[in-house]
């Protein structure tokens, strides 16, 4: 009996993300996503012969940036390499990166799977610029070229081959797009290509430590069609490898409406691209200075943000992963935090719940049903706290804070003005509430004999009573107490 071949993927990514610097990485020209084509175009970037390329500091500093938040050493002394290949898109006829000596090296991120922490190895983040855009589906029968783009600056960020599973490499891809973001060095955009991936595969049987022939897969602009082609690839070779045949080196472009990888080129017509240093830039130079003014930079990444969340503010990890996903709902929950704490509405740890509760569920709503982003919710911090100040103290109901809430996002008043306003505020005071208590016990004497009777079931009924003949928003739990006290003292008559 011969048990049927096992097979494991092994796949490593490389990773592009535009910078949003606002000049260009080797000329002051613009660099901004989606202007008019062609109207972001200068000698440098359009490769004019005698003019010289200038780096941008800002683009090092990223770089170094998103170096350090993945683990990465960051190199002293690193160099530009010439890149050479013909394309239209490229008019210089060689695209400026880095080759031997990329400035970030051997660093990791860590990502969530089913089976736990895995770590995957980051090999290198190298400097590179852009190339333009070519428009084959705008004219029928040309293609056009728009060279905005040209010396936009680019990351390449390349994992070690650690990865396992499309699931993982999607995972994987969204770690470096929150990192990106949290950091504020790149969009993270996807469908506009400012964060781009190419995907490395092989298969091999379990088991095994050698690797296998690998295809690379371009062209899907998002993480699902990344976990698509990575599947689709992973059968078309397991398919190949069980017939006997060998899986061929090429690289392959993923058609997302067929649902299929395409030949783009084999390895016979892989580009010799020449690489050398660039003379027209000296060696990038990072000093130990420049490091520690970066590293002081950083942001407070989401993975330590989730474990303070957990560890000193006693979140569920649900809610600490939720509300840490992006930075600026993060911001805004230890801003809200933080008014909290200033209103002297309690401790962090006593806070922390309440406010997660109102931004997963009312705030994210909103979010999604309106279609904002956190700056543009309507609700700042400090309002936000006012409101849940007020349900903390049991001023207002959870249905009074859901029409303030609604309320809120209408008008800019403060809380406890509109509370007011709205007539929200529950009243807890005995002496406004006995006439009431007292009234409804009188019109309705034959609750009162049953309830006498031994039917406390019916102490919801006078509850309703006065709640509801009540101007404005009685604290149902002194009506509760103020009724007990009240009817507990009549005997089987109903006098007082
Ligand atoms: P190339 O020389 O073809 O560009 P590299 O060694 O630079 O290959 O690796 C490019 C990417 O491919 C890296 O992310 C690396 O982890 C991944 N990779 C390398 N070998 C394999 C393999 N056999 N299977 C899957 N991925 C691989
Ligand atoms: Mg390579």
């Amino acid at each position: 009996m011969s048990a049927v071949q096992d097979y494991e993927a092994v796949i490593g990514l490389e990773v592009h993300c535009q910078l949003t610097t606002a000049a260009k990485v080797f000329s002051p020209e613009a660099a901004v996503y989606g202007s008019e084509p062609n109207t972001q175009v200068d000698p440098v970037s359009l490769g004019h012969p005698g003019t010289l390329p200038v780096l941008n500091e800002r683009a090092v500093e990223y770089t170094i940036l998103m170096g350090l938040a993945t683990n990465c050493s960051i190199r002293p002394r690193s160099q530009f390499a010439r890149k050479h290949y013909f394309y239209p898109d490229l008019p210089k006829g060689y695209q400026i990166s880095q080759y031997e000596d990329p400035i970030c090296f051997g660093g990791w991120l860590d990502i969530d799977t089913d089976e736990g922490v895995r770590r995957i190895g980051i090999t290198r983040i190298h400097i590179e610029e852009d190339a333009g855009k070519s428009i084959h589906d705008l004219d029928p029968s040309r293609t056009l070229l728009d060279y905005n783009r040209c010396g936009v600056p680019l990351i390449e960020i390349v994992s070690e081959p650690d990865i396992r599973t499309p699931a993982e490499a999607s995972q994987y891809l969204q770690r470096i797009r929150q990192t990106v973001r949290y950091l504020g060095i790149c969009d993270g955009n996807m469908e506009e290509g400012s964060l781009r991936c190419d995907a490395n595969i092989s298969i091999r049987p379990t088991g095994s430590t050698d690797f296998g022939t690998k295809t690379e897969v371009k062209n899907m602009n998002s993480f699902r069609n990344v976990e698509r082609a990575l599947e689709y690839e992973i059968s078309r070779q397991e398919g190949i490898l069980r017939q006997g045949d060998q899986v061929v080196q090429e690289t392959l472009l993923w058609d997302a409406e067929a649902m299929v990888t395409r030949s783009m080129r084999s390895k016979e017509e892989a580009h010799d691209y020449r690489y050398f240093p660039d003379p027209d830039l000296v060696p990038m130079v990072v000093t130990q200075e420049t490091l520690e003014t970066l590293r002081d930079r950083l942001p407070e990444m989401p993975e330590q943000r989730r474990a303070r969340l957990v560890g000193e503010l006693g979140l569920p990890a649900y809610d600490a992963a939720v509300l840490t996903e992006e930075r600026p709902m993060a911001d805004y929950f230890d801003d809200v935090v933080a008014a909290l704490i200033e209103t002297g509405a309690g401790v962090a740890e006593e806070i922390a719940k309440p406010v997660s509760n109102v931004l997963m569920t009312d705030v994210l709503r909103t979010l999604k049903e309106r279609n904002l982003t956190v700056s543009e919710f309507p609700i700042d911090a400090r309002r936000m706290a006012g409101l849940i100040v007020l349900r903390i103290d049991d001023r207002i109901s959870s249905t009074g804070a859901t029409t303030l809430y609604e309320t809120m996002l209408e008008n800019p008043k403060d809380a406890e003005s509109l509370a007011r306003e709205l007539d929200l505020v529950q009243v807890s005071d005995e002496a406004a509430l006995l006439p009431l208590v007292k009234t409804v016990i009188e019109k309705n004497p034959g609750q009162v004999d049953q309830y006498l009777a031994g039917k406390t079931g019916l102490l919801g009924f006078f509850i309703g009573q006065v709640m509801r003949q009540f101007s404005g928003a009685a604290d149902p739990k002194v009506v509760r107490a103020l009724l007990q006290r009240e009817l507990a003292g009549m005997d089987e008559d109903g006098n007082a």
